[in-house]
């Protein structure tokens, strides 16, 4: 069972948080600083789960998304991908769904939601079996 979790962020504060709280769970973090990067990673590593950031200094993160779903790596058509915007009340949120994302949360990241929207799609290798 897979667990590595590909982050495309730029904040090193944002990433620090993450990786603090998925490795918490027992997932492998990957990390990304910018959108090339990003992509190049989920076509080069076993990604199992993408989560990204919206506003890269690159390319931005609908960008990211299309390339990936349109990647010659099958796999990259369907792993679970997560955005997390800053602006879900000015359209981010639709259009990250437009671009190929599976589903959204906003900024400021709440552990909480991202544990939940995280092991939706990939189980935490903490849990020990059964969920419950
Ligand atoms: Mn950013």
């Amino acid at each position: 069972m897979g667990s590595n979790v590909l982050y495309i962020e730029d904040n090193p504060d944002n990433m620090t948080l993450v990786k603090r709280a998925l490795e918490s769970r027992g997932y492998v973090l990957l990390e990304a600083f910018n959108g090339l990067n990003g992509v190049a990673r989920a076509e080069q590593d076993e990604v199992d789960l993408i989560l990204l950031d919206i506003n890269l200094p690159d390319i931005d993160g609908y960008e990211v998304a299309r390339r990936i779903r349109s990647s010659g790596k099958n796999k990259l058509a369907y792993v679970p991908i997560i955005a997390i915007t800053a602006n879900a009340l000015k359209g981010d949120a639709e259009k990250a769904l437009a671009a190929g994302c599976d589903v959204y949360m906003s900024k400021p990241i709440n552990i909480r939601e991202l544990w939940a929207r995280v092991e939706a799609f990939v189980p935490s290798p903490k849990a020990g079996g059964h969920a419950g």
